[in-house]
């Protein structure tokens, strides 16, 4: 399967999201949190990133769902800088951006970059905390077009993602790969300031199945085109687990492709707040599995050992 942003290069269309993405950073309304800062003029709002994306690491990896990292891994590019900023977070470094120490890179840097991954055999090409950052991304593209970009576009956001941004991206992002982290607006506000994360996590959700689909994997097992949606189990926090699941089911599709994260541990300012001072045991997760398959979810990504294990000895 072509990827979109080849498609939509070529019709020119590219072109014009590019001009249109720009004019958003005028007076920066990228995200929900709309922060109106000039960065043309590399004016900073909350995500602390001004006219040029920065860029914390970028490699080959294997930690990311089987249907990314096939035999050579996902092509990762962490992104300094976030637009949620929860204070449970385990890249605290990078995504406040006060403890960073990160690359500032061109347009054709950032292309360059995608191209060398692509090199190094990675299937895909992974954004991670792309969503303050989508100008920034399209105009790499022609960039990396040029020197032979081929592989599918993920964009690996926190969802908390605007929909007028998002249709920049129709046509152009092969795989959407966001979080659902709260139902609760409370609960968004206390460990991320953004009580308007669950509608507009929910919008955007909306979108990108609107836009893609449901995951399409190709006959090697690797994904191609399609939304993946992952959702981190927190302490204390099942009964949102349950509303968020029913939501993808229901209101999405049974056949969302959804990763179940027991990973969760304290990071970043966690030690602020007691109730989140735990990590998930076997029997919240084989709950929450339970609960999705009861709300009909069909596809589950497996932690397989032997999965793993291979992960474990390649990254
Ligand atoms: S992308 Fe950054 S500056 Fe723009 S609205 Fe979002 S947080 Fe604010």
């Amino acid at each position: 399967m072509e990827s979109g942003y080849l498609v939509a290069w070529r019709s020119g269309l590219l072109e014009k999201r590019i001009r249109q993405s720009e004019k958003l950073l005028a007076d920066c309304s990228l995200c929900p949190r709309k922060c109106g800062v000039n960065r043309l003029a590399n004016e900073k709002g909350m995500c602390r990133t001004g006219l040029l994306a920065e860029v914390a690491s970028y490699c080959p990896h294997f930690g990311e769902e089987s249907v990314l990292v096939g035999e050579q891994g996902s092509g990762t590019i962490f992104f300094c800088g976030c637009n949620l900023l929860c204070v449970f977070c385990q890249n605290y470094d990078i995504s406040h951006p006060e403890h960073n120490s990160c690359d500032v890179l061109s347009d054709e840097q950032l292309g360059s970059m995608m191209v060398g991954l692509q090199q190094q055999g990675c299937h895909n090409i992974n954004f991670v905390t792309p969503s303050h950052v989508v100008p920034q991304i399209l105009s790499a593209l022609p960039h990396a077009i040029e020197k032979g970009l081929t592989v599918p576009l993920v964009f690996n956001s926190s969802g908390y993602d605007e929909v007028e941004t998002l249709t920049l991206l129709e046509g152009i992002v092969d795989i959407y790969m966001p979080d659902f982290k709260f139902w609760n607006s409370e609960t968004a506000r206390r460990y991320a300031r953004a009580g308007n994360y669950p509608e507009k996590a929910r919008a955007a959700l909306l979108e990108m199945q609107r836009q893609v689909g449901d995951l399409q994997v190709n006959s090697k097992g690797r994904a191609e085109r399609g939304m993946l949606v992952r959702h981190l189990l927190m302490p204390g926090l099942m009964e949102e687990t349950v509303e968020v699941l029913k939501f993808i089911a229901y209101s999405i599709s049974t056949n969302c492709y959804v990763n179940i994260m027991d990973q969760y541990r304290p990071e970043g300012m966690a030690g602020n707040f007691p109730e989140l001072n735990a990590t998930i045991d076997t029997q919240e997760y084989k709950k929450a599995k339970k609960i999705a398959r009861e709300v009909g979810l069909l596809r589950l990504e497996e932690k397989e050992l032997s999965v793993l294990v291979k992960r474990l000895f390649k990254g």
